[in-house]
C-alpha cells in the first residue's frame, strides 16, 4: 500500500514522483511505498500551514482543546488498528504497541488539550513606577516537527500536540523507516475537525525532506528527536537562521544497583529497562553497574532471566522481543558484538542473530548481556540502541558516580537503593535530565523531559513544551 503526504487535509503524492520502499522488519518484505518528498512538497506543506495560521492561532482555547481531545478519543477508539500498524511497521511486539505506544499517543493529545487551558502568562506590577508589565505568549507561526522510528506515533504526537495546542501550524515528518501510523493520523485529524492546513505531514528521507524543513527560511522552530549526530547537523543548519530548537537526542544511560535495594523489584524492572522495545528506547539503562557484594548473585539471576525472554514474531502474544527495526540497524547492533569481543569483554548470553522459521528474512537478535572489565570500552561509551546491555561491578558510591557520568551523553539514569541520604547525594550528582529511583520509565506528562550534554538541548513535557512553542512578548504600560 502506498503512503501519501497529508497536505491541506488531502492525501497527495510527491510532486517529484520519487518513492521509497517500506519494509516489514518481521519478515524483511517490502509491503508498500512512501514519498521521498522534495523541497517542493515541503513548500506546499508550508504554504498550507501559513494560510491556516491566522485562523488557528485565533481559535479559542476551548475550541482547540476540544479538537485535540477529540483526536485523542478517536485514536483510543482505533487502538487495535493503530497498534497493528505500528507493530508491523516497527517490529515491536503488538502487546507493547497496544499497551504503550498508541495509548500514549492518545494521552499526548488529551494532555496538551487540557494543558493549554491552564497555561498562564505572567504580569508584574512595577510598584512606584506607575506601570504594569504583562507577558503575552504568542504562537510562533509555522513550526517543524521531526521524529525517529523507535516510538513512532508516541514521539510524533509528543511534538505535534503541544505545537497545535499553543496555536501553531505544523509541518511534520515521521521517520522514513516507520511512516505508517503518522500517515493514518491525517484521517483522524480530519474526522476530529482539525481545520485544513493546521497539520501537514510530509514523508521522506532525513537528508531530503527533513533537511528541507530545517532549511526552510520561514519555519520558525524545529522540534527534533533523533540521533546526536543528526541533532548536531540540524543545529548547524538552523543557527544562521536563528531558529528555535528543541533537540532530544541519544543516551547511554546508567542503571546503578546497590545491595540495599528491593531485589525482586529491581530484577524485574531491570529486565524491562534493558530490553523493552528490543532495547530501542533512548531511556533504556544499557550500562548496568552493580555493587560488588551483590554482583555474583545478580549476574546469575539476570542472565537466567534474559535467557528466558522469548524472541518472536511481533504479532504473537507470547513475544517479549520482536524484530529490530531494519536490516541496517541489526547489522549495526551486531557489529558492536564484534567490537565487544575484540575489546576482551565476555558475552554472558546472546550475541547472535536469530532466524525464525517462517520469517527467515526478519531482523531478529538474541537479547545480549556483556560483562565488561573497563567502563571506558566502546560498548560502554557508544549508543548501541539494541537489545544489548553491559554489566560490571563497583566498590564505592564515588567510583560508580564517576563511571556513570563519564560518557558524552546525559539523558537518564536509574538508581536502586533504599538509603535516603545516598539517594539525595546521587540524584543531585548524576549528570542526566531524568533520574529514576527504584523505578524506570514512570512518566508523568507534566514533568520536564530532556537531556544534558550530547543528549540534547531544551525540555519537552508539560508547560515546558508550551513555552517552547510560544514566544514571550513583554508589554509595559505606564499609567
Ligand atoms: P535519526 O537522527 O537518524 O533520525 C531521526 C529523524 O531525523 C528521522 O525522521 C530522520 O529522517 C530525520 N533526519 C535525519 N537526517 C536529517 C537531517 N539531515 N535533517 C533533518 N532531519 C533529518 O535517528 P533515528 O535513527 O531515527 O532514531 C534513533 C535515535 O533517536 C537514537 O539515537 C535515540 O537515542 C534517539 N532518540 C532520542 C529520544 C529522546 O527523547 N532523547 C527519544 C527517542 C529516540
Amino acid at each position: 500500500m502506498n503512503i501519501k503526504n497529508f497536505i491541506n487535509d488531502k492525501y497527495v503524492e510527491p510532486i517529484s514522483g520519487d518513492w521509497l520502499d517500506n519494509y516489514c522488519p518481521a519478515n524483511g518484505e517490502i509491503y508498500g511505498k512512501l514519498p521521498n518528498s522534495s523541497k517542493d512538497d515541503v513548500e506546499e506543506a508550508y504554504k498550507a500551514a501559513k494560510e491556516a495560521f491566522p485562523l488557528w492561532s485565533q481559535t479559542t482555547l476551548d475550541e482547540r482543546s476540544r479538537i485535540l481531545i477529540r483526536i485523542s478519543e478517536l485514536l483510543e477508539a482505533s487502538l487495535d488498528r493503530f497498534a497493528e500498524a505500528e507493530s508491523k511497521d516497527n517490529g515491536k511486539p503488538i502487546s507493547l504497541a497496544k499497551s504503550v505506544d498508541i495509548p500514549r499517543a492518545a494521552s499526548n493529545f488529551r494532555f496538551f488539550g487540557n494543558a493549554i487551558t491552564q497555561f498562564a502568562s505572567e504580569s508584574h506590577e512595577s510598584v512606584g513606577q506607575q506601570a504594569v508589565n504583562y507577558t503575552l505568549r504568542q504562537p510562533l507561526g509555522v513550526v517543524g516537527c521531526i521524529s525517529p522510528w523507535n516510538l513512532p506515533l508516541y514521539l510524533f504526537t509528543w511534538k505535534i500536540a503541544p505545537a497545535l495546542a499553543a496555536g501553531n501550524c505544523v509541518v511534520a515528518k515521521p521517520s522514513e523507516i516507520t511512516p505508517m501510523t503518522a500517515y493514518m493520523l491525517g484521517e483522524i485529524c480530519n474526522e476530529a475537525g482539525l481545520p485544513k492546513g493546521v497539520l501537514n505531514i510530509v514523508h521522506g528521507l532525513g537528508k531530503t525532506t527533513g533537511q528541507a524543513i530545517v532549511e526552510h527560511p520561514d519555519i520558525k522552530a524545529i522540534s527534533f528527536t533523533g540521533g546526536t549526530t543528526t541533532g548536531a547537523h540540524i543545529a548547524k543548519k538552523a543557527a544562521p537562521m536563528f531558529k528555535k530548537l528543541s533537540l532530544e537526542l541519544g543516551g547511554k544511560n546508567p542503571n546503578i544497583i546497590f545491595k540495599d535495594c528491593d531485589y525482586d523489584e529491581m530484577l524485574h524492572t531491570t529486565l524491562r529497562s534493558s530490553f523493552s522495545n528490543q532495547g530501542q528506547i533512548c531511556l533504556c539503562g544499557s550500562r548496568i553497574f552493580v555493587e560488588e557484594s551483590l554482583y555474583k548473585k545478580f549476574k546469575k539471576d539476570f542472565v537466567e532471566k534474559v535467557k528466558q525472554l522469548k524472541v518472536g514474531h511481533p504479532s504473537e502474544k507470547a513475544t517479549d522481543i520482536g524484530a529490530l527495526v531494519s536490516k541496517q540497524h541489526l547489522e549495526k547492533v551486531l557489529s558492536y558484538i564484534e567490537i565487544a569481543k575484540k575489546e576482551d569483554n565476555t558475552i554472558l548470553c546472546g550475541g547472535n542473530q536469530i532466524i525464525i522459521e517462517g520469517y527467515e528474512n526478519g531482523y531478529y537478535m538474541q537479547p545480549t548481556v556483556i560483562e565488561v572489565i573497563n567502563d571506558e570500552c566502546s560498548i560502554n561509551q557508544e549508543e548501541i540502541f539494541g537489545p544489548v546491555v553491559t554489566i560490571m561491578p563497583f566498590k564505592t558510591e564515588e567510583e560508580v558516580l564517576q563511571m556513570a557520568n563519564k560518557v558524552k551523553y546525559g539523558l537518564s539514569a536509574t538508581l536502586w537503593t533504599n538509603d535516603l541520604r545516598r539517594t539525595m547525594r546521587m540524584t543531585q550528582a548524576l549528570q542526566a535530565g531524568i533520574v529514576w529511583v527504584n523505578t524506570w520509565m514512570l512518566r508523568d506528562l507534566r514533568t520536564p523531559f530532556g537531556g544534558v550534554k550530547a543528549s540534547g538541548i531544551g525540555r519537552e513535557g508539560g508547560f515546558e513544551a508550551l513555552r517552547f512553542f510560544t514566544e514571550p512578548k513583554n508589554i509595559c504600560i505606564k499609567y
